[in-house]
């Protein structure tokens, strides 16, 4: 809801009229142009009539805004946001690239990954530790044990890290080792763990759930911007569909249409929106077309031998050819753009 005061507002009423919005547990976004001020309310406005709001003798005008999320929408924020990551520009016209294996097994393969992924240009590190896996049987996950193993890659190679958080337990080790924490599609809907990673304000990938609308990606994105003040990182991971022939149906549309909703960046994860490695290349490429902010990318040394997703794994080789065309691609969009 947006409320517009009267210019010549006294000040009593207009506090009059904070105090029943903080009695109604809405937060009140206060934005003062040279002639107007507004209210945005952050909340759930729907019990608020606008009779109610016009009562208060301040206010002028009151508007319904649409959109069940706020935050994270454009109306209030029409500018695309951008974040300084551990020396890396996210969104904003940057290209962001997080790349490195399904999950950390030894530190071997990470430390090998990591170089190569490094050496081809990506940004990011990406690499499990915990891992959300559907059968209780598959490998889990080395944990705490990984997040020191993926602390040694970054010790060696200068690459950050980007890793997903199952549990609301371990926020304060992650907030003191992660550069960037994961949010996975599981967990999107978790809104307890997206409460207490937002209160860290350290920047957040927030993966779509599997059959989770935009609208409901954007009120979960809303959940961690309320708690505090997290750069959030839009991540399109594919859904379930009735089609099989892949693992998930990779939701291309969902970047122009978060971009035109929202402000934050937005990445696209093709080895999970697959599924199949020999994917990967070309819905990648597509995503940088569709204007993507970044990826993220599943690499493996020995993807026969992945502990986790190695069908979806590309070999460090392959990820160095995408790399390149990624750089063309873009190189010659812009160039058409100019
Ligand atoms: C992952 O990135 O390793 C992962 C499990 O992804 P998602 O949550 O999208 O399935
Ligand atoms: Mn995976």
């Amino acid at each position: 809801m947006i409320i517009v005061l009267k210019q010549d507002a006294a000040e009593e009423q207009v506090i009059a009229l904070k105090d029943t919005m903080s009695d109604r547990r809405l937060s009140i976004q206060d934005i003062r142009g040279e002639s107007t001020r507004i209210f945005g309310l952050v909340g759930d406005t729907s019990g608020i009539s606008e009779d109610s709001v016009m009562r208060h003798e301040c206010v002028e005008r009151v508007m319904k805004v649409s959109e069940p999320y706020k935050l994270a929408g454009r109306r209030f924020h029409p500018l695309d946001s951008s974040y300084e990551i551990a020396g890396r520009t996210v969104g904003g016209g940057a290209f962001t690239v997080m790349a490195g294996p399904c999950s950390v097994e030894t530190e071997e393969q990470v430390l090998s990954i990591a170089r190569d992924v490094k050496h081809s240009g990506a940004d990011f590190m990406r690499g499990g530790a915990f891992k959300p896996r559907s059968s209780p049987y598959s490998f889990q996950g080395l944990g705490l044990d990984g997040l020191e193993l993926l602390k040694t890659a970054r010790e060696k190679t200068g690459l950050p890290i980007v890793t997903e958080i199952m549990s609301p337990e371990y926020v304060e080790i992650f907030r003191d080792d992660v550069d960037i924490i994961q949010i996975g599609a599981r967990n999107m809907q978790n809104f307890s763990l997206l409460t207490e990673v937002g209160k860290l304000g350290k920047p957040v990938l927030l993966k779509r759930g599997p059959s989770c609308t935009l609208d409901e990606m954007l009120m979960a994105a809303d959940y961690i911007l309320m708690s505090g003040d997290s750069p959030v990182i839009l991540c399109e991971r594919g859904i379930r569909t009735f089609e099989t022939a892949t693992r998930n149906t990779l939701d291309l549309s969902a970047i122009p249409v978060l971009k035109k909703k929202s402000h934050l960046p937005v990445i696209v994860d093709p080895s999970h929106g697959t599924g199949y490695w020999d994917l990967v290349y070309p819905m990648a490429l597509a995503a940088v077309a569709a204007g993507a902010d970044g990826l993220m990318i599943e690499v493996h040394n020995r993807p026969d031998k992945a502990l986790c997703d190695g069908q979806q794994s590309i070999t460090p080789f392959l990820f160095d050819k995408l790399m390149r065309k990624v750089n063309r691609l873009r190189a010659t969009l812009a160039e058409n753009d100019a």
